[in-house]
Order: structure tokens, then C-alpha cells, then sequence
């Protein structure tokens, strides 16, 4: 066990401010969050907004609300390289995920791939479509696609709050879209999602979903305060070892669980995003800046293959993970031993494409998705976040030297 400074591959920071903003919240109840909800629905510049209390259940509320309009549609169009969230949403929707393959270099849909699951399968309900790690995927290539099929494209931007492309918005270019406020993500409240759409109908059978939820309580609050203090100070990197070595936690797994708790976002929460669109921009300016220091110092070393949208390397996107594919096995792992022995923050993304989960069905039985495959085995991510120093990223820089001088 290491007892030293320990990166987190990612972190949006809570501080006690941001507490002491969220405890005063939760003295004004519903207000609050009523305020949360519509500076939202100003900054977005969407017609209808939602908070509840995931990523996932915020999918789940998309896929059921659709599938109220479309009772004879069940399947959900993923990529089958994604968070195993996203599935775990559409069996707890009642309904079934049909994969299709990804590009490794883009992590996007394979688009050929894609037109070739949508004539051998029947019409899906949706289209679940993720900025993994925040690189923008292509939705305007994906609208053409699926232009005259009449398919909802629900943009999955649960890793890209406030990022833009083309001066859009992620997550307000699909039919549907949603943000994840999890640890771990762009912008936190120790766990929570929204839902923004510009459809009157898909908004009214969400607001109908929405409001059987369960009802704010005092002990909901409580916990998202202990939660927070306990976040607060145990994802700074001379405390992270500690949640790193306790295997309860299973600290930074991604695990298929449909039984998640679908609740309401409580009002502690709400005071704890103050200021949000400030925090945001300030956050993203440090992850640009380490993703531009990435992008500029791992073209060194030749067996680091970046994954970045080729016609857009002059855009320094808010990644919330700079990834990169490493190609030959035996390094990769070498850089994933030194990264846990030394504390650097270097992890694996997806531990196996969806198709691997044992516990899920899928529609596509017997298919094989080598893009997916080969990115859950092959990319690592470098850390971008707030908490990373000068020294963090040298020495990060020393590691991969070391290796090379050493191995190749
Ligand atoms: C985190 C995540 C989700 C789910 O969000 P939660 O708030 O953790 O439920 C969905 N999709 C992607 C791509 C994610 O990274």
C-alpha cells in the first residue's frame, strides 16, 4: 500500500465554501434548487431542464419518457465502448441495448458500422451518443445518418459540462441531452444529473416521471453533507491513497448495476453548485492548459498514441482525461505499474466493451466489436485536473523516459 501523495486520474474539487453555500441551501429547500435548474436553462439556453439524482437516472427518465411516445420500439443504440452506466439505464428503462462498434482513433461511432446496425436491426428508440473523456463526438455526421428514421439522439455529455463545439453547447445539439455532476466528472455535487431538451412533448412526460420521484428529506441533505466533507478532502492528493486502499470502495471501477437509486437532487446540492458557471471556466482553463502540455510533450515519446479529432488539433478542448492508446502491451502496463507505485494518476479507462459484461443481454449476440475491444485494452488516460502540479507532470514525464531509455 502507498502512503503518499496519490493523483486521482480526475477531480472536480469541493471545497468547504462550496459546503458552507450548500448548507445555507439547504435551509431554503425547493428554492434553491428552482434556482439551480433555471440558471441552467438560461446559461444552455434550452427550453426545458431537469436535475435529479444521476447521470443514470437522468438517462433512465430520457429512455422512459421516449418510450411512453413509442411503445413499439425497445432497443437503445450504444457504442460498445462506453460507461457501463449507460446500459445499466436502459435495462432499468425495461428496455434492451443493441451495440454498434466505435473507431479506436476517434472513439466515435464506426459510422460505417453504424449503417450497417441500423439495416440489420430492428428501429431503435434512440441513439445513446457519448463525448468520452469531453472530445466532442460527431452529432452532425450522426443527424445525417439518422436524418429521415425518425431516431432520438440523446447525447450523453455526463463527461463534458460547459464544453462547446462549433460554439454549441455539448449536450444541447441531440433531441435530448445529460450531464452527470458524479466525482470524477467536469463540474461536481457529489453525485447528480440533468436533462436538457428542447422538445415541449419529450419535457411534459419527463416533468410527469420526474415528480413521482421521491420527496426531499432532511437525511438525503445530511448525507450529501457528509459525503461532500468526506469528498472534499479525501480527493486531494495527499489523501487520495487513502479511498485508493480501501477495496469496499472499488474506487474508480465502473460497474453494470441497473438497481441504482432513482431520487430527486436535494437542495443541499443545489447551494453546493453556487456559482457554478464561474467554477466551471476556471476549471476548464486548467485542464486546457495540461491538455495543451500533454498534446505538446507525449508527441515524444512515439509509442503514446494520442486520441484527438484529427481536423481539430488546434482546439484545446476541456478534456477531463487526456487519453491516449499504447499500443504494445508489455509498456503499457510498465507505465500502469509505475503509475500506481509512484502515485501518478495514470489509469485505464473501461476495464472491457459492453458486450463483455457477463451479467448483460444484448440484441447483437454472437457479433464481435474489435474498435471497442482494443480500446478497453490499449488506452490509458493522463490526469488534466486542478490538482495536478508542475512537478506532478514532470514527473510523469520522467516515468515514460525512464521506461523508453530502458525498454526500447
Ligand atoms: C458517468 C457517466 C454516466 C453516468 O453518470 P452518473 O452520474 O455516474 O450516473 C453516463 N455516461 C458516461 C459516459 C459517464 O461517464
Amino acid at each position: 500500500m502507498r502512503i503518499a501523495r496519490t493523483l486521482p486520474p480526475a477531480a472536480a474539487p469541493i471545497r468547504l465554501r462550496n459546503i458552507l453555500d450548500g448548507f445555507q441551501g439547504s435551509l431554503r429547500g425547493q428554492t434553491e434548487i428552482e434556482r439551480f435548474r433555471s440558471e441552467l436553462q438560461d446559461y444552455f439556453q434550452v427550453e426545458h431542464c431537469f436535475v435529479l439524482s444521476s447521470g443514470k437516472a437522468a438517462l433512465t427518465v430520457i429512455l422512459q419518457s421516449l418510450y411512453n411516445q413509442h411503445p413499439d420500439r425497445n432497443q437503445v443504440l450504444i457504442p460498445a465502448f462506453t460507461c457501463y452506466s449507460v446500459p445499466s439505464a436502459i435495462v432499468r428503462a425495461g428496455l434492451k441495448v443493441s451495440l454498434c462498434d466505435i473507431d479506436p482513433e476517434t472513439l466515435d461511432f464506426n459510422l460505417s458500422k453504424l449503417q450497417e446496425n441500423l439495416k440489420s436491426n430492428k428501429k431503435p428508440l434512440a441513439v445513446v451518443c457519448p463525448h468520452l473523456f469531453g472530445l466532442p463526438a460527431n452529432i452532425a455526421l450522426l443527424r445525417n445518418i439518422l436524418a429521415d428514421l425518425d431516431i432520438t439522439i440523446i447525447e450523453d455529455a455526463a463527461q463534458a459540462m460547459g464544453g462547446t463545439e462549433n460554439k454549441y453547447f455539448l449536450g444541447t445539439n441531440g433531441d435530448a441531452g445529460f450531464f452527470s455532476l458524479g466525482r470524477g466528472k467536469a463540474f461536481s455535487t457529489v453525485q447528480g444529473g440533468i436533462i436538457l431538451t428542447d422538445s415541449d412533448q419529450l419535457a411534459k412526460e419527463i416533468s410527469r416521471t420526474i415528480q413521482k420521484l421521491s420527496d426531499q428529506s432532511v437525511a438525503k441533505n445530511l448525507k450529501h453533507l457528509v459525503y461532500a466533507l468526506a469528498l472534499s478532502a479525501l480527493m486531494c492528493p495527499s489523501l487520495f491513497w487513502l479511498p485508493k486502499a480501501i477495496p469496499g470502495l472499488r474506487l474508480g471501477e465502473t460497474i453494470y448495476d441497473p438497481k441504482f437509486p432513482m431520487d430527486n437532487f436535494s437542495s443541499f446540492q443545489a447551494g453546493l453548485a453556487r456559482n457554478w458557471p464561474k467554477r466551471i471556466s476556471a476549471l476548464q482553463q486548467v485542464r486546457q492548459k495540461n491538455v495543451s502540455f500533454w498534446q505538446k510533450h507525449l508527441s515524444r515519446f512515439p509509442w503514446l498514441q494520442t486520441i484527438y479529432p484529427k481536423n481539430q488539433l488546434s482546439n484545446i478542448y476541456p478534456l477531463i482525461r487526456y487519453p491516449v492508446l499504447i499500443k504494445n502491451n508489455s509498456l503499457r502496463e510498465m507505465v500502469l505499474k509505475s503509475s500506481h507505485k509512484h502515485g501518478l494518476g495514470i489509469m485505464p479507462s473501461y476495464p472491457d466493451s459492453i458486450d463483455g459484461i457477463q451479467e448483460l443481454e444484448i440484441v447483437n449476440n454472437g457479433q464481435t466489436f474489435p474498435g471497442a475491444k482494443e480500446c478497453s485494452g490499449k488506452l490509458v488516460t493522463f490526469p488534466v485536473h486542478s490538482y495536478v502540479t508542475r512537478q506532478d507532470r514532470q514527473g510523469i514525464l520522467n516515468c515514460l523516459e525512464n521506461i523508453q531509455i530502458k525498454y526500447i
